[in-house]
C-alpha cells in the first residue's frame, strides 16, 4: 500500500467518494481495487452492490408480472378449448408456467 502521491504516479485514479472510516478521497487502483491511502486498507463501496441487488429485484419481479400474464391468457384459452388433447398440452404449460413462478419466488424471498 502506498501514499496518495505514489498512487496517483502507479495510474490510480481519485474517486468522488470518500473513506467511510476517515473521510479522505479514495482512489481506485488499475486493477479495480478501491484503497484508502490514510487508512492503507483496500475500501469495499456497499452502496453499489445495494443498488445492483435492488436492480435484479425489479427485473425478477417484472419477469413474475409477465409469467402471470401469460397464465391469465392462458386460462382464457383452456376455457375455450374443447379439444381433449389441445387442453392435455394447454394444461402442461400452465402446470410448467406455475413451476416458473414458483422458483421464482422462492429465489427472491432465499
Ligand atoms: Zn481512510
Amino acid at each position: 500500500m502506498k501514499g496518495m502521491a505514489d498512487l496517483l504516479r502507479s495510474g490510480a485514479t481519485m474517486l468522488s467518494r470518500s473513506c467511510p472510516e476517515c473521510g479522505t478521497p479514495l482512489f481506485q487502483l488499475k486493477s479495480g481495487d478501491i484503497v484508502c491511502a490514510k487508512c492503507q486498507r483496500r475500501v469495499v463501496i456497499v452502496p453499489e452492490g445495494e443498488e445492483a441487488t435492488a436492480e435484479a429485484g425489479v427485473r425478477l419481479e417484472s419477469l413474475e408480472t409477465v409469467i402471470i400474464e401469460k397464465l391469465v391468457k392462458l386460462g382464457q384459452t383452456m376455457s375455450r378449448e374443447s379439444d381433449p388433447e389441445a387442453l392435455k398440452s394447454l394444461s402442461e404449460l400452465m402446470d410448467s408456467l406455475l413451476g416458473n413462478l414458483e422458483r421464482l419466488r422462492a429465489s427472491r424471498t432465499a
